[in-house]
């Protein structure tokens, strides 16, 4: 047998994911000598030994790994020059040029450190920052890489000896934990009154009162501020409502355990799965009793997480089981993070402050999903699952994906990997695109991307357009525009890494049309190169622009006009006139061909809800309308040409006489619906018909309706028709960058499109 040295490079996710004390027990327990570090490309090891052991070891590299790393590439080196190592060690981080390293999300404390906060002989008993190597916050406190305590927020805690010697003791969990911690030497809680005087006594108990007294009280987590309260009456819920100035968004709610959800909501084996692994997100589950919990959700579902730091689980510890958590931040502003920002922005709105001296460097909202037929579908994917990447296969080069506007993302990618950023908010707000700005650079500094090449919206008027417009100008990079639809529909191809032309059926909001009106309701074929638009909505006038996205009323009246009946029996002489005014001058009537609008008229004409305090909220009341077990549809037309047309006129007239008979709005809101997924079923058979395709994806904001997503998707597969929908990322605005980069990675000649 002969003795070897072989040098190592494992790249993938293998950084603060305690990669290195892994491999240090690992060979310990083979009998191999040498070393490994942290390289800017992922970890190097060197180790000398038999070669049959090495080969060994390098296999096993594969699957004997942190339950977090993820391993890409295993490059082996075998050399016969040996160099006599004696021991195996960890060596320092070696900082070199080219960075290819990854970060790992922040990760919900683990057993054994729950277990050590709750013994009472431990030294860590009822610490609140307790984390090991295989827990605790990490892209959040993340400034630099290589991922060492230095470029984190732990940077100006000094380790304790007693930390030292754990951190640097191979057996032990904390081998090599950069953020790890004590009592004596790390963080501290720090609660506080609105005046910011720090209030004696023991801060958790504190807090656990106050909140059991019905105060509001703003808890520090790993990527921002929530509020926490409770909910067992009307009042603080309502109290905190008008604090915020949140009129009826569903607040998030957190419980102590699986257990306790179940007591409010239906959990499924694959919902209780998700809700307690490690990326705790926040998931939306039935309520087990329908409209019960109003105060906290207006519609069906509650969004449900469980707790994932230690403050958390002390808090729950005193006897709490359920609280509303939800972000805090000032109506669409982005969530607050530091502790001189939540004392004075939440002024007024919390009664105490449950901060710590640990920063947060990098906000990260809770991420929001639902569980469909066993798999993740995410409404919004943030904290616990970015900024792992998501690969894109058959992908190359640098690229900058700028997203769209609303629910901001952006996308950069380094040949196969794809980072999406996490949730960003609404653009318009000057707080939000300072926060996009700083995230693209830190993203790109993170992972050490230049972009090559930028891609945006056609939307003229999008800040993430202006921002790429300008920095291509300034850079001299090339500018890929893409329509916002095709993105939706690309997003959903590559999120299934699906290759070659499809049939995208796209349905959201609004977003810009090649012909410079508003899109939203779209049948598309193409893959990434490409697309041609097949089908849409008959164009529906909007009465007053914008104003018709909160006065969803106008869309119901003047379709109903231009159908040729008469709005005023549903609202009133006097809108109608002014409907009438609006549409006969011409002025200010934007045609478009919403899903999203179009979901907004059926709400006012079945008096679901006239008017919308948040964006969606008229498709969401319908939904939560819709009567269960009603399966028959409206009539309805499909006109022929070179684009296919949804005619609405005759839907709208059965509607009518199903109102004036008396029906239910449950029922209508259901056949409704039903009627959108037959209509999707038709056009999806023309055009397969004059195409041949027979794939279909599913994508845009309106897909966030379960009703109509768990219908269409097995009435296309009985009709012989594949179905794809998403499962890594958001079907939303938020998926826009992801398709983006798709088209600008993947198309063949994406320069010479849109
Ligand atoms: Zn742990
Ligand atoms: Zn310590
Ligand atoms: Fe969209």
């Amino acid at each position: 047998m002969s003795r070897l040295r072989a040098n190592i490079k494992v790249n993938g996710i293998v950084q603060g994911v305690g990669f290195r004390p892994f491999i240090h027990k690992q060979i310990k327990d083979m009998s191999l000598t040498g070393w490994i570090r942290n390289t800017s490309e992922g970890a190097e090891i060197e180790i000398e030994g038999e070669e049959e052991t090495l080969d060994r070891f390098a296999a096993e590299l594969w699957t004997k790994k942190p339950f977090l790393a993820l391993i890409e590439t295993v490059n082996v080196e075998k050399s016969t020059e040996l160099k006599g190592y004696v021991d195996f060690r960890i060596v320092g981080s070696k900082a070199a040029a080219s960075r290819n390293t990854l970060i790992s999300p922040d990760v919900g404390i683990c057993e054994d450190c729950l277990r050590e906060m709750r013994d009472p002989k431990n030294r860590r008993y009822r610490y609140p920052f307790i984390n090991c190597t295989n827990c605790g916050p990490r892209f959040t406190i993340i400034k630099d890489v290589p991922y060492d305590r230095a470029y984190t927020t732990m940077a100006g805690f000094k380790m304790c000896p007693d930390c030292y010697g754990e951190y640097t003791f191979i057996e032990n969990r904390r081998y090599h934990a950069e953020p790890t911690c004590c009592p004596v030497c790390g963080p501290r809680l720090i609660y506080m009154d609105p005046d910011g005087n720090e209030l004696p006594g023991d801060a958790i108990k504190n807090a656990a009162a106050d909140i059991k007294a019905h105060r509001i009280v703003a808890v520090k987590g790993l990527g921002g501020i929530h509020l926490a309260c409770l909910f067992d009456d009307e009042e603080t819920p309502a109290r905190l409502r008008r604090r915020k100035q949140r009129d009826e968004k569903p607040f998030a709610i957190m419980c102590r355990d699986a257990e306790t959800a179940a007591r409010y909501c239906e959990i499924s084996e694959d919902e209780k799965r998700v809700l307690e692994s490690y990326r705790r997100p926040i998931t939306l589950l039935r309520k087990k009793i329908r409209g019960s919990l109003r105060q906290i959700s207006e519609n069906d579902y509650v969004g449900v997480m469980l707790p994932y730091t230690p403050v958390h689980y002390l808090l729950m510890d005193e006897g709490l089981d359920a609280l509303i958590m939800t972000s805090a931040n000032l109506s669409d502003l982005p969530i607050i993070y530091r502790n001189e920002e939540a004392l004075s922005e939440l002024r007024g709105i919390a009664d105490a402050f449950l901060l710590n001296d640990r920063d947060i460097h990098t906000r990260c909202d809770d991420s929001l999903l639902y569980v469909v037929d066993g798999l993740e579908y995410p409404l919004r994917r943030s904290r616990g699952y970015v900024p792992f990447p998501l690969t894109m296969k058959g992908a190359d080069g640098m690229i900058l994906a700028c997203g769209a506007e609303q629910k901001a993302s952006f996308s950069v990618s380094k040949g196969s990997y794809v980072f999406q950023s996490q949730h960003i908010g609404d653009l318009k707000n000057i707080e939000t695109f300072d926060n996009y700005e700083k995230q693209i650079a830190h993203f790109e500094r993170m992972f050490s991307i230049e972009p090559k090449a930028l891609v945006c919206d056609l939307h003229p008027d999008y800040m993430s357009t202006g921002y790429a417009e300008e920095r291509a100008a300034s850079e001299g990079l090339p500018l890929i525009r893409v329509q916002h639809h095709w993105a939706h529909m690309a997003s959903c191809m590559a999120d299934n890494g699906l290759e070659g032309d499809c049939i995208g059926v796209v349905w959201d909001g609004t977003g810009y049309g090649t012909d410079g009106t508003v899109w939203g309701g779209e049948f598309l074929t193409g893959g990434y190169s490409g697309f041609e638009r097949r089908g849409s909505l008959a164009p529906i006038r909007l009465p007053g622009g914008d104003r018709a996205v909160t006065e969803i009323w106008r869309a119901a009246a003047s379709m109903l006009l231009d159908a040729g009946m008469d709005p005023e029996p549903f609202f009133g002489r006097e809108r109608t006139q002014l409907v009438r005014k609006v549409l006969a001058s011409g002025l200010n009537s934007p045609v478009c061909s919403s899903m999203g609008r179009l979901f907004d008229a059926a709400s006012a004409l079945a008096g679901v809800r006239e008017e919308a305090s948040y964006e969606g909220q008229g498709a969401v009341l319908l939904e939560t309308a819709a009567a269960g077990g009603v399966t028959d549809a409206y009539p309805y037309d499909i006109s022929g040409g070179e684009i296919r047309r949804f005619e609405y006129g005759r839907m709208l007239e059965a509607m009518v006489s199903d109102l004036r008979a008396g029906a239910g709005k449950d029922a209508v809101c259901a056949k409704f619906m039903n009627t959108m997924v037959d209509m999707a079923v038709k056009m999806c058979e023309l055009i397969r018909e004059d195409t041949g395709l027979s794939r279909v994806v599913l994508s845009g904001g309106s897909f966030q309706n379960i009703y109509m997503l768990t219908r269409l998707q097995p009435l296309l597969r009985e009709k012989g028709f594949e179905v794809f929908r998403h499962s890594r990322v958001s079907a939303n605005d938020e998926g826009v960058s992801f398709g983006q980069l798709a088209i600008a990675a993947k198309g063949k000649s994406p320069l010479q499109g849109f």
